[in-house]
């Protein structure tokens, strides 16, 4: 066995499933003994919602951030399953992914600029509840209109990663080659996170 304690560990989840909603699940990698949770704590979250350009406002206090890591961890778990469902044909319970939509404040609102109405979305303010509900939308979105077939996961046999395969020919087959090719750096890290 070669030693790998050289190398630096991954210590962010990589963003490369071109799809929020896969990106979510994405943050947990690896099987077995590799396996991975980059979300440890709600500033883990918070970092990755910024990482997705997703607001979720200023969260100072501890508590929140932890009701948030319980939160985001539980949505994760609904995609999950959904989407492990959707892509085998079968029938999912969207009722709690839709206590996520529930709370959602946004409503549609027209604009009129100088090129004519428009219709748009307010923006909520920003909340980490909010901003799961962005995610739990981005989820909604890619069960009920996503193009399935493009929906996979990494061929790697040891990889669980997915992504949407947004290429020309449809024939995306790895996560990433830098992350399949390094999986042994996120031994490494959760190594480090059970030690720490
Ligand atoms: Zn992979």
């Amino acid at each position: 066995m070669s030693d790998h304690t050289q190398e630096s560990p991954l210590t962010e989840p990589l963003m490369v499933a071109d799809h929020l909603a896969l990106d979510l699940l994405n943050t947990e990698a690896g099987v077995g003994a590799a396996r991975v949770d980059f979300w440890q704590s709600g500033n883990d979250v918070l970092r990755w919602l910024e990482r997705c350009g997703v607001d979720s406002g200023l969260v100072a206090d501890q508590a929140a951030k932890d009701a948030l890591l319980v939160e985001a961890r539980e949505l994760r778990a609904i995609g999950r399953e959904l989407v492990e469902l959707r892509k085998q044909g079968r029938r999912g319970d969207p009722g709690r992914l839709n206590r996520y939509l529930a709370a959602m404040q946004s409503a549609p609102l027209l604009e009129w600029g100088d090129d004519g109405p428009l219709l748009a979305r307010q923006r909520p303010t920003p909340s980490p509840q909010q901003a799961l509900g962005l995610v739990a939308e981005s989820l909604a979105d890619l069960l009920a209109r996503g193009q399935f077939d493009y929906v996979r996961q990494c061929e790697h046999p040891d990889c669980v990663l997915w992504f949407y395969d947004r290429t020309k020919s449809h024939r995306r087959r790895w996560c990433s080659m830098a992350l399949c090719g390094n999986r042994h750096k996120a031994a490494e890290f959760r190594r480090r996170k059970l030690s720490a």
